[in-house]
């Protein structure tokens, strides 16, 4: 493996990596920047077929925490932890408790959360160890569940790209699609729902989208056809990569605002949904509302300062539709600007 060529590609000063025979513990912690503050980021459990994957996922995950971090006003850097799941029998508690002393070496310039394959009994395992972890249970003190606030952000987004796209105050009686009913997305359809849109919705669990449609007088589509509906808005709440060469040309909205990570496949799509003339809302930026959430913990939870750090994502997404237009450029570049400003201006002021 290219360790330092990798660390290159990716920018980075500082990764950790740590190894505990006793509990099978090989645990990678990349932290990408810490200008803002102290690296804060979630902590992947999965099984990887190389190292190398799972260090890469590491140095592009903690990356993207930076960015995420810097436009949502969160005092934080970018931080990721990949543990290598180990293949055969092992003890989670103690392969836990090992990597929280990993962590607690590390002084506090890495904070941990939940992410793909951890779950709260897991950071609870860790705070044992270290007071360097987040997303532990209400009854500890801690945030819970993200996803209500990611999907209050959205909601604040999609009101921001209304604002700037189609002129309006409010979004009653807009057209709007979700893409995936889990647990963002079943937020969002409450919130908008709530300001009078009428939705449209698809998930691959049928039980899923019949709630949306229970609870929300939501219109079911095939999977399939979820990117040819005629809307407002598509809100791409599944999984990445919706947004590619397939999808792109068949778009019939002015707007795309979801929560899902990673929406374009590649950044050149980001180029094409502009030359389509389609304000799209940066993933990163719009997204950040469980970010928010969850980095409140570190300070003290005060779930009402998380509600109205969250409602700011719309002057965040005002301004980048804004500058989209001023500067005649994708929203995707002028939201990289925004970061770029933000952490050389902090740099500064060091
Ligand atoms: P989730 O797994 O609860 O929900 C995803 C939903 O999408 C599921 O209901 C699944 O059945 C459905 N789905 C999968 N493939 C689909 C397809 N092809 N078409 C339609 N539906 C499909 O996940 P979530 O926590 O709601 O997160 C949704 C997205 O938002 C993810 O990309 C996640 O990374 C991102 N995100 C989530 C949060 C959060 O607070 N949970 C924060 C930031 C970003």
């Amino acid at each position: 493996m290219d360790l330092f060529g990798q660390m290159a590609n990716y920018d980075y000063g500082e990764v950790h990596v740590a190894r505990d025979q006793a509990s099978s513990l090989r645990a990678i912690v990349a932290i990408h920047d810490t200008r803002l503050g102290p690296s804060l980021g979630g902590c992947r459990f999965l099984y990887y077929e190389k190292e190398e994957a799972g260090f890469v996922d590491a140095l592009r995950l903690a990356r993207g925490m930076t960015y995420k971090a810097a436009l949502a006003g969160v005092e934080h850097g970018g931080g990721k932890s990949v543990l290598l799941k180990p293949r055969g029998h092992f003890d989670r508690s103690a392969l836990f408790r090992a990597f929280g002393e990993f962590v607690e070496k590390l002084g506090g310039r890495y904070i941990t959360a939940e992410d793909s394959g951890t779950g709260l009994e897991d950071m609870e395992v860790i705070r044992q160890v270290t007071k360097h972890v987040t997303g532990v249970g209400v009854d500890n003190g801690g945030s819970g569940d993200p996803s209500p606030f990611t999907a209050l952000g959205v909601r604040r987004g999609i009101e921001a790209c209304a604002k700037a796209k189609l002129g309006r105050v409010d979004l009653s009686g807009l057209h709007i699609v979700v893409q995936g009913i889990g647990h963002v997305g079943y937020y969002l359809c409450k919130e908008l729902h709530d300001k009078g849109v009428s939705l449209t919705v698809a998930d691959v669990d049928p039980l899923k989208a019949e709630r949306a449609q229970r609870e929300f007088g939501a219109k079911i589509v095939p999977l399939e056809h979820i990117f040819d509906e005629e809307c407002d808005v598509i809100a791409p709440c599944a999984l990445g990569s919706a947004l590619n060469d397939e999808t792109i040309p068949r778009l019939r909205c002015k707007i795309v605002a979801g929560a899902a990570n990673n929406q374009l496949a590649e950044p050149r799509h980001g180029d094409a949904l502009y030359q389509r003339g389609i304000l799209y809302a940066p993933d990163y930026a719009i997204n950040a509302g469980g970010l928010i959430n969850v980095a409140q913990e570190v300070k003290g939870y005060d779930a009402e300062e998380s509600r109205r750090r969250t409602m700011n994502i719309y002057d965040t997404i005002l301004e980048i539709a804004e500058r989209s237009v001023r500067a005649a450029a994708p929203t995707y570049r002028i939201a990289d600007t925004m970061v770029e400003e933000r952490l050389s201006k902090a740099a500064k002021g060091r």
